[in-house]
């Protein structure tokens, strides 16, 4: 029997594509096919655009207080799936449950975060801005907007964007990563459930053709996107190019400043599981370590260690720390990228190369790998590797480390470990990366704060999440009146 062939949520209903390709999704750790994907064709995106556009006369005149209902419901609704989520979630993409739960709880942060949207989407106003004349700005939405998602946090990504979307007033359209189809069906399975009204929120699967008339459609105002940094620059430029608002959030290569004097046990545990959580495909991943001084020896022995005794396998297995990458194109991109540092002259100190999980041979499984003395200057310095590859480097001093922290083209991240505060404020003050973390491994910032990539990791103006979001999604109308007493008319 042939797998199940997933849908489109289109104008309320799970429709089937008429797409002409289906391309199968896999579990990465044991290679089983878990279903069929469609690469819808762009007139299934003209569809949904239209049904959007058509839901928005109405639900723009919903009173906010009465959109964020759906909300809080949703939020209701995440809780109670918590678990099966987590499951589709580890199943499609390979990380530990652990890893899922806590993905989809950063999602649920956004959805508490947008339910203020009443507050937050409020304007502000001054009376007698010149005598008898008052003046106001007030925020409506755009109308239709859509978010292109990438694979590592299908239950996270979305929620940067579409809770902040509808809470505002907008119709939203969802193009998720076509290898993790099943956790977005799940989350339009629950969208469903809030009884959202019917072209509120949809879901189209799909590829690039999809994605492209999404970006050419002149109905749609605004584009969310997270993946790669080279899609990310032709999304945004496709997108702006069409006149319409765009944030674009690319890929990293995030750099992490170990001082010799930070508490080197906690640094060490820290810096593990930054780098080796989710298997390394995360866009706040150390990827680089920069000790500094003294620092060197111990630090190098100690993450040696981690990365060596991390266990790996089946995400859903306990006591695993690590689970599989996301598919063998993956897994070969990375074990190629650690050979060609190692043809650079680093040191493959730790190698997780060809290595196999007992009872899951067929799985794209990476093992922690630390590539040691890499050459700041090296392409593998700077080359994103989205895997669980951590390389090392050193500096004699913070300023140099700081500057090798900014001699790079991504502004994803960067982390300072140290107990110096003068140190910690040298380092926040000077480098060029927009989420920074002190004593930090992940700076992931919380809903309420922007995610704020710099340089070749973010493409556009206002971030995601929080205040951003609010802002990204709607547009300012500055209202000024004058009401003068003699014109009333005299009843
Ligand atoms: P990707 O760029 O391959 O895909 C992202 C999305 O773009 C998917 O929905 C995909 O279908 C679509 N897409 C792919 N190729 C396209 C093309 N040629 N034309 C139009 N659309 C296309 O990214 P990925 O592999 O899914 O995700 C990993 C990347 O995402 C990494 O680089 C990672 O750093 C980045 N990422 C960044 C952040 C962030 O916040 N900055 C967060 C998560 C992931």
């Amino acid at each position: 029997m042939g797998k199940e062939q997933l849908l489109n949520f289109i104008n309320g209903s799970w429709q089937r594509s008429s797409a002409a390709e289906y391309l199968d999704v896999e579990n990465p750790a044991t290679a089983e096919i878990l279903a069929q994907v469609p690469l819808s064709p762009g007139a299934e995106v003209d569809q949904a655009v239209q049904v959007a556009a058509n839901a928005f006369v109405e639900w723009r005149q919903t009173p906010v207080l009465d959109r964020v209902q759906y909300l809080f419901k949703f939020k209701q609704l995440l809780e109670d799936n918590l678990d099966d989520l987590a499951k589709i979630i580890t199943n499609e993409c390979g990380k530990t449950y652990n890893e899922s739960v806590g993905e989809i709880r950063r999602g649920i942060e956004n959805v508490e975060t947008a339910c203020g949207t009443p507050t937050l989407m409020q304007g502000y106003n001054n009376e007698d801005i010149a005598s008898g004349i008052d003046e106001m700005m007030i925020r409506q939405p755009l109308g239709v907007v859509a978010a292109i998602t990438p694979f590592n946090f299908p239950g996270m990504i979305p929620l940067w964007f579409l809770p902040y979307a509808i809470a505002t007033g907008n119709c939203f359209i969802l193009k998720p990563s076509e290898k993790v189809p099943l956790s977005t069906a799940k989350l339009f399975s629950m969208l469903e459930q809030t009884g959202l009204p019917n072209g509120v929120v949809q879901l189209v699967n799909g590829g690039k053709e999809a994605v492209d008339a999404l970006l050419d459609h002149p109905t749609v105002r605004a584009i969310s996107f997270v993946g790669s940094t080279p899609i990310a620059k032709y999304v945004y430029s496709r997108a702006t190019a069409n006149g319409k608002r765009a944030q674009c959030q690319g890929g990293a290569k995030n750099p992490v400043v170990i001082m010799p004097d930070a508490d080197m046990e906690t640094t060490i545990k820290i810096m593990a599981d930054s780098a080796f959580g989710c298997a390394g495909q995360r866009c706040l991943a150390a990827s680089v370590a920069i000790t500094v001084g003294d620092a060197k020896n111990i630090f190098t022995e100690g993450i040696a260690d981690a990365a060596s005794s991390r266990k790996v396998g089946y995400g859903l297995n306990d006591g695993v720390q690590m689970g599989s990458v996301i598919d063998s194109r993956s897994q070969e991109r990375i074990t190629g990228l650690i050979g060609a540092g190692a043809q650079e002259g680093a040191n493959v100190l730790v190698d997780g190369r060809n290595k196999q999980v007992d009872g899951f041979e067929n799985g794209y499984f990476v093992y922690p790998t630390i590539l040691d003395g890499v050459d700041p200057q090296s392409d593998i310095a700077k080359t994103e590797i989205f895997g669980p590859v951590l390389s090392l480097m050193h500096a004699d001093t913070v300023e140099q480390a700081i500057d090798m922290v900014n001699d790079r083209v991504y502004g994803n991240m960067a982390c300072l470990f140290t107990s110096n505060g003068a140190v910690a404020r040298q380092f926040r003050y000077s480098v060029k990366a927009g989420n920074v973390g002190i004593n930090i491994g992940v700076a992931a910032p919380m809903a309420m704060f922007p995610f704020s990539g710099w340089r070749d990791s973010f493409f556009g103006d206002l971030h995601g999440q929080g205040r951003h979001g609010i802002e990204f999604f709607t547009e300012t109308k500055v209202v000024i009146e004058r009401w003068p007493k003699e014109w009333s008319r005299k009843f």
